[in-house]
């Protein structure tokens, strides 16, 4: 059996910096869901698709064949074979995913892959439906968020330091409204598995946050 541990949390909360962290200190693999995703919404965009045309991403969604392969340690999303990373990180890509990643026959074909995965690596996983619907047996479960301010100013900073200009007021608004779609949407929405450990990281550096979440595995 394989050792696996979820974590949750809306856009922002720092899932894919803590989780990169504790793979490496655990020396297991990082599952990053979400880019699993963003490769499908880049693919509706791509094709032109109206993200919000529900009945025409569900029509194209089995021509996107998504594939995770590990390079020196790094995850690399395939989207038919192309290498696909350096396209999916935008606001654009994950505004846009939001809008499809409930529908049902997108979360069935990236869902099975995933718990394919989990099945025969030990690894930790983020997203939105880890801990609920994926992999409801996980050894440890996380979720993990910071208060909406927070976390767009953690983007902000991202994005500026990368060189790009944003607006603050912006960021957040768009962050609300992504959250407030994967949580109310029907199929697997984000929410605190019940058996999940909630980490508050408004107010703690993410060392901090590392080692409450060491700490929980060596329990
Ligand atoms: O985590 P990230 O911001 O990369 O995720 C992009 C979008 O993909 C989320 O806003 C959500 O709609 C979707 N997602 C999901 N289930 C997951 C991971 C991501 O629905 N397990």
């Amino acid at each position: 059996m394989s050792y696996n541990i979820a974590v949750d949390g809306p856009a922002g909360a720092g899932k894919s910096t803590i989780a990169k962290a504790v793979a490496k200190e655990l020396n297991i693999i990082y599952v990053d869901t979400g880019a699993m995703y963003r490769g499908m919404g880049l693919y509706m965009l791509r094709q032109g698709i109206n993200p919000e045309d529900e009945q025409a991403v569900i029509a194209h969604c089995d021509e996107a064949d998504i594939t995770l392969k590990y390079e020196d340690g790094i995850q690399v999303v395939y989207l038919n074979g192309e290498n696909v990373n350096a396209y999916i990180r935008t606001e654009e890509v994950g505004a846009a995913t939001s809008r499809i990643s409930g529908l049902p026959p997108v979360r069935k074909r990236i869902t099975a892959l995933q718990k394919e995965l989990a099945a025969k690596e030990d690894c930790i996983m983020d997203g939105r439906d880890i801990g609920t619907c994926v992999l409801p047996d996980a050894d440890v479960k996380i979720y993990l968020t910071a208060s909406s301010a927070v976390r767009a100013k953690r983007r902000y900073d991202e994005l500026t330091a990368k060189g790009q200009t944003c607006d603050l007021a912006r960021i957040q608004a768009d962050m609300e409204e992504r959250d407030y779609r994967d949580m109310h949407r029907e199929t697997s929405p984000l929410r605190q598995a019940e058996d999940a450990v909630l980490v508050d990281s408004s107010d703690m550096i993410p060392g901090q946050v590392i080692e409450r979440i060491l700490e929980l595995c060596r329990r």
